[in-house]
């Protein structure tokens, strides 16, 4: 046995930044490093790029020392399998064997993951949910993922892809989601849906302050002019946590959390929405649950990469 220090690499493959990090098992990332992520370049043009990154990260650690690398990429993925099954922000991603194809390149495994479950990994291990057995992780951003930790595991499910939270039903005859669905809480709640609506409130009220935006109306605009008092602006941020309330709702109910840890974009309005959503789950929640306690996530756009990391270290365990 030596004791020789140990490290993994993260990839956080995403529809606009790639991301890489090289990382200690105890969280200390040694080298990062991110790009834009040419999307319409395909696969052969972001594999390179991937490439690039992880050759950049892990300069000066010898290969013998790398457990391991894991790519998250949004989902569905087979996981289990490395395949990319169909990422719509990445054409070309379609029934693609991304870890085998990395894996030919690189002289240790590769891993893929669904980036919600990554970043649920990273919170769990290193961010807010540190130290609980039980804990769901939902990212609300251009879209709404997710990923769940049960009983002091990972819950991966069939292929890993359990945790596609935003695809839970809660209108059924609702608004068109990107995936094709209708009423999925993505299609509400996430912050392009939160972004919408405020963009067709603003042009009905002149007394809004948000009315001059109009089309270049941003989710941050939105929280800002909440902020000042805005009463239109204030009505559409409560509207927002009571429909992340609902997706909390059901989430409470089905895995009953110690933690729900809430990250991408809206966690930066974070206080904002807390109160709305606590309201929501005092009154809708059924009692034993109301008490829950939602935090906001704390590694912000590192959690791609430092749960990559943390799962190709879990990989190489599970080999051993
Ligand atoms: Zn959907």
């Amino acid at each position: 046995m030596s004791a020789a220090p140990r490290f993994a690499l993260g990839v956080d493959l995403g529809g606009t930044r790639l991301r890489a990090a090289a990382m200690t098992e105890a969280g200390k990332i040694l080298a990062s490093e991110e790009m834009p992520t040419e999307a319409n370049g395909g696969p052969d043009r972001i594999l390179a790029d991937i490439l690039r990154l992880v050759e950049t990260v892990s300069t000066g650690i010898a290969a013998e020392a790398i457990e391991g690398l894991c790519v998250c990429a949004p989902g569905p993925l087979d996981a289990r399998n490395g395949i990319a099954l169909h990422i719509p922000t990445l054409p070309g991603f379609d029934d693609f064997p991304l870890a085998a194809m990395l894996g030919e390149k690189l002289p240790y495994p590769v891993s893929l993951e669904n980036d919600g479950i990554a970043a649920a990994v990273a919170e769990w291990r290193y961010g807010a949910g540190r130290g609980v057995d039980n804990l769901v992780y939902m990212t609300v951003s251009t879209g709404i993922g997710g990923g769940v930790i049960a009983d002091g595991r990972v819950l991966y499910g069939r292929m890993g892809m359990a945790g596609h939270i935003g695809h839970m039903s809660i209108r059924p005859d609702g608004n068109v989601c990107p995936c094709g669905n209708a009423g999925c809480f993505e299609a509400y709640g996430s912050g392009t849906a939160f972004t919408a609506r405020g963009r067709v409130a603003a042009a009905r009220r002149r007394d809004s302050s948000l009315s001059r935006y109009a089309d270049s109306l941003h989710a941050r605009d939105i929280f800002a002019a909440a902020r000042e008092g805005d009463a239109l602006a204030r009505d559409l941020v409560a509207e927002e946590a009571e429909i992340l309330g609902q997706g909390v709702r059901n989430l409470l109910h089905l895995y009953s959390p110690d933690l729900v840890v809430i990250g991408g974009g809206i966690a930066n309005a974070f206080d904002q929405l807390e109160g709305g959503i606590r309201a929501y789950i005092a009154a809708r929640a059924l009692p034993p649950f109301r008490t829950m306690p939602i935090r906001r996530a704390e590694l912000g756009d590192r959690s791609g990469v430092v749960g990559t990391a943390a799962l190709a270290f879990a990989h190489a365990k599970r080999k051993a």
